[in-house]
Parts: C-alpha cells; structure tokens; sequence
C-alpha cells in the first residue's frame, strides 16, 4: 500500500518517530534508517567516527552535517532501498535536505512525503526523561507510558532494555533547543515545496498510527 514510498519523518525528539517507524514497519516493507542508530552503532563499535560523535551527542549537539548526509547517502545507495524508505532522524538541519536532494538526485529517487509529528514540549520532556531503548532490537519503551511486560526485558526479542544517556533532563532539554533553532526552519522549507503533512503526536502511539496511516494514504 505505501510500497515504494520515499518518506521522511520530522519532529522533536520525543516525538514518536522512532516508535512509530516501528509500527509502520510490521505492516509495510520500508528500510528504516534512523542516523541515530546508525551513530550509536559507530559508538558501539568503538570507531573514530563513534568516539567524536558520542561526545557531541552527549551534549545534546548535531554531529557535523556533512558526515552524517555522507552516511546517509551511502545507505540510500544500497539496493534494498528502491523498494522505499523511512528517514527518522534526518535531515535535521536546512543544509542536511539540501544534501539529501542531491543524494537522491543521483540515483534516481526523490522524497514523495515527509512528516511532522508535533507534540507539545512538556509532554517530550516526559517522554524523553521516562524512555527505555531495547539493546538489540532498538525498540522503545516507556517507564510511563508504555512499560515493558517485564522489568527491563523487551517484549520484542528479549534484549536488555537501558536509559540511553542523552536521555536525561539536561540533555534532553538541549534537544529540545537544538531542534528548535536548527531543525524547526526545515519546516517551513518543506511547506514550500509542498512535501509537508502535520500529525499530532501527543496521543497515545496507536491512535498517532491511524493518523500516520490516514496521512500516508492521501
Ligand atoms: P532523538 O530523535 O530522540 O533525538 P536520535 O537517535 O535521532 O534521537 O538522535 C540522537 C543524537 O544523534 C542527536 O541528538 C544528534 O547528536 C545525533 N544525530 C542523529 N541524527 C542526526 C542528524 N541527522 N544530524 C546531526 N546529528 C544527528
Ligand atoms: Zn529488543
């Protein structure tokens, strides 16, 4: 149904991107690609690329446009991506779209949809400082709003659920700013290209997925 589809999903951290990627995928076979996985991989690994990464990430800070398009750029290229993909997390600056347009430029595809989940600031707060994120499987958790069947074990795959560490207060407030005044102007640059569709976020995630559902299908 929403096959082939080139989507990017935008909005505040907090804002359900990742949880409703997740969802959409059990129904539709889409590549997801979330940058922030993809730089806690590099953190993981322990690559150089992880180590200056995680400490821009600490803070709450944007990791430097261009490496992050760059990693993107080489993703999209791979083949598994031509039957659509989920961009979660990116572009998060005016400079990171106008390099994915010339990343999609060059093979051959263009962005048919992109998202904004908006949700109100206290309420990302919340979420944010009560996440649980899946070791493994990446899946989110909520101390809150959505607790896992067993303390600090996925329901998914079993996995060992843990705070990631820009998820505490301080951290997840300097998000909130960054994405105020770095990543909110994609919204009107979006709007002008008419690729824009709004979502609430702030419902609970399967009532956000019905809309997701109703905005991907128009
Ligand atoms: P959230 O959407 O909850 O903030 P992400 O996992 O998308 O979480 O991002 C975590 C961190 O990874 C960001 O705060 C930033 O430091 C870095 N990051 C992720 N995507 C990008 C991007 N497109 N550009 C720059 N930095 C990024
Ligand atoms: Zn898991």
């Amino acid at each position: 149904m929403i096959k082939n589809k080139n989507l990017v999903f935008l909005g505040p951290p907090g804002a359900g991107k990742g949880t409703l990627s997740e969802i959409l995928l059990r129904d539709e076979k889409l590549v997801h690609i979330s940058t922030g996985d993809i730089l806690r991989a590099e953190i993981t690994r322990g690559t150089e690329l992880g180590k200056s990464a995680k400490a821009l990430m600490d803070q709450g800070k944007l990791v430097p446009d261009q490496i992050v398009a760059d990693m993107v750029a080489a993703r999209l290229a791979q083949d598994d991506c031509a039957g659509g993909f989920i961009l979660d997390g990116f572009p998060r600056t005016v400079k990171q779209a106008e390099l994915l347009e010339e990343a999609t430029a060059k093979i051959g595809r263009k962005i048919d949809k992109v998202v904004l989940f908006d949700a109100p600031y206290d309420l990302l707060i919340q979420r944010l400082t009560a996440r649980l994120t899946c070791r493994q499987c990446k899946a989110n958790f909520n101390k809150i709003f959505s607790k896992p069947a067993r303390e600090g074990i996925c329901d998914h795959c079993g996995g060992e659920l843990y705070q990631r560490s820009d998820d505490s207060l301080e951290t997840a407030k300097n998000r909130l700013k960054v994405y105020e005044e770095q990543t909110s102007p994609l919204i009107r640059f979006y709007t002008e290209n008419h690729l824009l569709a709004k979502i609430d976020a702030s419902l609970p995630k399967e009532q956000n997925y019905g809309m997701l559902l109703a905005v991907l299908n128009t």
